[in-house]
């Protein structure tokens, strides 16, 4: 049974407002009726904020998670400071920097300011390197977070941060809910700059490319990953916050894909025929990565519904409109 559904007239701050999945997740509480905050540093990049209050925060800043948490009776923490595998290999320090203050001191204001419920986005990053080493990876379950060897740095602060929302659950019975996103994707999602993840730069490579060109990949392609939807994601994590489960729980896709066969997708959705050059040099992360949702589907009665072609249309069709506005697309 649900301890209280959000609707009509529900107060929610949403963290990371202006970020991809903040903004979609905005928009959805905003049209089931719920009354919405948004914070963030920046506003969203590529369209208005659904928000009927959007306030720019620095959330590392106790005061200011203080006033974000003031007067709503929920909240989605979706702020980081994060990108793809090349940004949080490069930047270790600054990333377990911000995200450890940012969520110390929002778990803390959440508290003071007495908020019933409140929910942490961590990630796939905590899962540990040993049982991804292989392309034909076995999917990851909740229970493989531990014995612990989380992603350097980015993985390290995720699953200290669900060990201290664990803590606050249990020491001052806040609600808090732990969702782990397994690769996200989908339109209005950054899509170059540094911090864009594979299917948007992908998207992105594909789009720019010429119909009988090239097209640079991260590795050498045999790499595994699974990728879901943001309008799944969004569902998913509003079910999460709507339930009475306190443990942490992957919300993914289970359909393992090699980058290669994510470049094939897009190719065809292009309609082009690209030679793949493979660049070794460049971070690939673990060797494979796949989602076990069974704990998902059986808690919260949640599966993926948009498949990977569906969401890949949508996608590349926004970055190549994007890119030909911008002026970037050859002629
Ligand atoms: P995003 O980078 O698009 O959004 C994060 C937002 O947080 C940005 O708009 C950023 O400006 C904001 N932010 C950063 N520092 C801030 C600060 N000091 N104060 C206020 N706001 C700040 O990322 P996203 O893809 O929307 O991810 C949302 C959450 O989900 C993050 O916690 C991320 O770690 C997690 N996650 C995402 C994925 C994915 O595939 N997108 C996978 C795993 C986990």
């Amino acid at each position: 049974m649900s301890e209280s559904r959000s609707g009509n007239g529900t107060r929610i701050l949403v963290t990371g407002a202006g970020g991809f999945i903040g903004h979609h997740l905005t928009a959805y509480l905003a049209g089931r009726g719920c009354w919405v905050r948004g914070v963030d540093i920046k506003p969203p990049e590529y369209e208005p904020t659904a928000a009927h209050e959007f306030e720019f925060l620095d959330l590392r800043r106790r005061a200011d998670c203080l006033q974000a948490t003031r007067n709503v009776d929920q909240v989605y923490n979706l702020a980081a400071n994060m990108g793809g595998i090349g940004f949080i290999e490069a930047n270790k320090a600054v990333v377990m920097h911000d995200n450890t203050l940012i969520n110390m001191n929002m778990l803390e204001a959440v508290r003071l300011n007495g908020i019933k419920k409140y929910l942490y986005s961590s990630s796939a990053c905590v899962y540990p390197g040993y049982l991804q080493k292989s392309a034909e990876v076995s999917p990851l379950r909740e229970s493989d977070a531990y014995p612990a060897d989380p992603e350097d740095g980015y993985g390290w602060e995720k699953l200290f941060t669900e060990r201290q929302c664990r803590h606050y659950h249990e020491d001052y019975g806040l609600s808090t809910y732990v969702v782990r996103f397994h690769n996200i994707f989908g339109p209005l999602g950054t899509y170059d700059g540094g911090r864009e993840k594979s299917p948007a730069a992908i998207c992105r490579k594909v789009a720019q490319a010429s119909n009988d060109g090239e097209i640079e990949i991260w590795g050498d392609g045999k790499q595994t990953r699974s990728y879901c939807y943001v309008s799944d994601c969004v569902d998913g994590i509003v079910r999460l916050m709507d339930s009475d489960y306190h443990q942490p729980l992957n919300l993914g896709q289970d359909r393992l894909v090699t980058i290669d066969d994510l470049v094939d997708v897009v190719s065809a959705i292009a309609g082009k025929r690209l030679r793949k050059r493979y660049d070794l040099t460049k971070p690939q992360g673990v060797r494979g990565r796949n989602a076990d949702l069974t704990l998902m589907k059986k808690t919260l009665g949640w599966e993926p519904r948009v498949s990977l072609e569906e969401g890949l249309v949508k996608t590349y069709r926004w970055i190549a409109r994007q890119l030909e506005q911008n002026g970037r697309l050859k002629q």
